[in-house]
């Protein structure tokens, strides 16, 4: 017999909440939770603003639609019940200044945080890197918290017309996507690529990176919806197996079948 929940008309923007809550939780699986910091919001597919991870809560934490509130572009609550996290101004602004982009993240992963402190650009060491080229922008005007609408212009501006990730200096890293299996995966793409490149310069050995002419090529061989798909699956049914949500042979059979 079907579930109750393949019957049900799930509109759309409990669905985008659903998605963005695993989005969440397998950020918290990879590694970039930090007790209740980092959020991640979703533009609202109605029109009216955007949905963003209740404060107060780690990623991991995230369940559902009910840990989001819906905000507008001036950060006024319009739905939800939970507290609203101070850097709202990412979100807004970032959304405001790019249509092509529906879903921004904003956190503190180890490598990334380290990586935003330095004062060179991220290279293609391996082939996350590359997923970037050609750089990642570095928002270094302020380091204080982006908790207002001039801040966020500033980091909107900072990311400009065309990347999907941003450092904040001595701060973290901001991520978006067209969708939020992009945005995630941008994500974890940006911290293996910020590692990659700290454990090259510690070890000593001489190293360099594809340039700009072998990125035109390599480029849309490695980096398209394909890789955003397949990976998105990944992670999605590693989370599972993991946290056991589902049922655990079935879930571990499929996740070694690839
Ligand atoms: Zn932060």
């Amino acid at each position: 017999m079907a579930s109750t929940s393949k019957l049900r008309n799930v509109s759309a923007v409990e669905s985008e909440l659903e998605k963005s809550a695993r989005a969440h939780r397998i950020l918290e699986m990879e590694g970039q939770g930090d007790m209740t910091l980092g959020h991640m919001s979703v533009r609202d597919p109605e029109g009216r603003g955007f949905w963003l991870k209740r404060k107060a809560i780690g990623l991991g934490q995230v369940l559902g639609p009910s840990d989001f509130t819906l905000l507008d572009f001036d950060g006024n609550k319009l739905a939800g019940d939970g507290e609203v996290h101070n850097e709202w101004p990412i979100h807004s602004e970032i959304l405001l200044r790019r249509p092509d982009i529906n879903a921004i993240g904003h956190t503190h992963p180890f490598y990334g945080c380290v990586f935003s402190a330095a004062d060179e650009e991220l290279r293609a060491v391996a082939l996350e890197g590359g997923y970037f080229h050609p750089t990642v922008p570095r928002y270094s005007a302020s380091y204080d918290l982006i908790n207002t609408k001039h801040l966020g212009v500033g980091v909107a501006e900072a990311l400009g017309d065309t990347s999907f990730a941003l450092f904040l200096k001595n701060h973290g890293v901001v991520f978006c996507g067209k969708s939020t299996e992009h945005a995630t995966l941008m994500a974890i793409f940006l911290e293996k690529a910020c590692r990659a490149q700290l454990v090259i310069k510690s070890s000593g050995v001489s190293w360099s990176w594809p340039d700009d002419e072998a990125m035109k090529s390599r480029g849309p061989q490695t980096f398209h919806q394909g890789l955003i798909d397949r990976s998105w699956r990944f992670y999605s049914e590693k989370l599972d197996w993991l946290m056991g949500s589902r049922d655990n042979e079935k879930a571990k059979g499929e996740f070694f079948a690839r």
